[in-house]
């Protein structure tokens, strides 16, 4: 085995090259040092700060509204299904990784109306077809659409999909778990709906909550289609707004991670900042794994800087679960692939994580394909 020193963050622990959830600095787990009770006027006006900045970040001051969920991002992608698709309202799902098929199986669980638009998960989503059936399916309310699809990290093109919807004048609902605060998502540029994300992902907070960012006037629409209680997000925003409290026990430990981490977002330099640094990682990434002779499953323009996916080199000494631990060992946690069109695995550019972190998981890969005799990476 490789003699490496083992490579941790400030905390002791192995550095995560994940989709989530991810390192975080050493100020945000610090802020979870503190209980606070739900009435408690610091945490109620915290609260009301964390959601203030979520809309400024979209620039959706006055325009926009925002609401926080508990749970994992899939809570509140569910929420936003539930809410803005009324019961008979009809979805068009852009297809193209695990992502999106998730949000076919909510709208079954649902039994929303919906059809299906998949394209092969190494190709973007189709912004010409859609605009094809939009004009031939008049009962199309809604179009979801996952803007990183983080089972390849593909890059959706979210511009041309919101001008098709705009166009046709249908709401737009977008997935933007991975992408949200590190590439751009303005209200000025795209027309959505809601847009949903959650605390652990560019952001960089601890895992437990999500929200959904709507228009106002979407929103407003939304009273009672959602089938659950505790998924309201209708209910929840008017909550919210009455008594500034959450409807049931808020995640409070989560929630002041999640301040701080937008604290670090905005003195990064939001998110040009943030996706500036999630690029040069990426970048780094990216030639020194083409250096060493792995293959990478997307062309650069189709590539988004959040977590890359890589071709499993044929060479038989390679094996992946020793590939895995042996980088785990030495403090970098990878992503085995999740992916039907090739075998492969995935290494994430997000988290509190620089050129250091990266330029150390790519000297734990040279090591272990030295150490499992490999002198040159094949693919036949
Ligand atoms: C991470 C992610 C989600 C949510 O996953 P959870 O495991 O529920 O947090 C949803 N959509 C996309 C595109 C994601 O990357």
């Amino acid at each position: 085995m490789t003699t490496a020193k083992k490579a941790s963050s400030p905390t002791g622990d192995p550095f995560l090259l994940t989709p989530g959830p991810l390192t975080t600095s050493p100020s945000v787990k610090e802020a979870m040092l503190h209980d606070y009770g739900s009435r408690d006027n610091t945490f109620i006006e915290l609260n009301a700060n964390m959601l203030e900045s979520l809309i400024n970040i979209v620039n959706g001051q006055g325009t926009h509204v925002s609401v926080p969920l508990q749970g994992s991002g899939s809570f509140v992608v569910e929420a936003m299904i539930g809410n803005f698709v009324p019961a008979d309202g009809k979805v068009l799902i852009l297809v193209n990784g695990a992502y999106g098929k998730r949000i076919v199986k909510m709208c079954d669980y649902y039994k929303r109306h919906y059809i299906v638009q998949e394209t092969p998960e190494d190709v973007p989503v189709d912004a010409v077809q859609l605009d094809k059936t939009l004009a031939a399916n008049a009962d199309i309310t809604h179009v979801v659409v996952v803007y990183c699809e983080t089972t390849s990290g593909i890059l959706n093109p979210l511009k041309k999909v919101s001008d098709v919807v705009a166009k046709h004048k249908r709401g737009l609902l977008i997935d933007a778990m991975s992408a949200f605060g590190a590439l751009p998502l303005d209200t000025k540029e795209i027309t959505f709906d809601a847009v949903v994300a959650s605390s652990n992902k560019c952001l960089e907070g601890a895992p437990g909550l999500g929200f959904c960012i709507a228009s106002e006037s979407a929103m407003v629409k939304t009273e009672g289609n959602s089938p659950s209680l505790v998924l309201d997000l209708y209910d929840q925003w008017r909550a919210m707004q009455k008594t500034k409290q959450w409807r049931f026990t808020p995640p409070t430990h989560v929630i002041l991670a999640f301040a701080q981490a937008i604290k670090e977002f905005e003195a990064e330099g939001n998110v040009s900042g943030r996706g500036g640094r999630y690029r040069d990682n990426h970048a780094v990434l990216i030639s020194g794994m083409r250096d060493m002779g792995f293959k990478t499953l997307l062309p650069d323009a189709l590539q988004a800087p959040i977590i890359v996916t890589f071709h499993m080199p044929t060479n038989p000494e390679f094996d992946f679960d020793q590939f895995y631990d042996g980088l785990r060992d030495q403090g970098y946690v990878i992503y085995p692939g999740k992916l039907t069109v090739a075998n492969s695995f995935r290494i994430g550019c997000i988290g509190r994580l620089g050129k250091e972190q990266m330029e150390g998981a790519l000297g734990a890969i040279k090591g272990m394909v030295e150490t499992f005799g490999i002198s040159q990476i094949s693919y036949d």
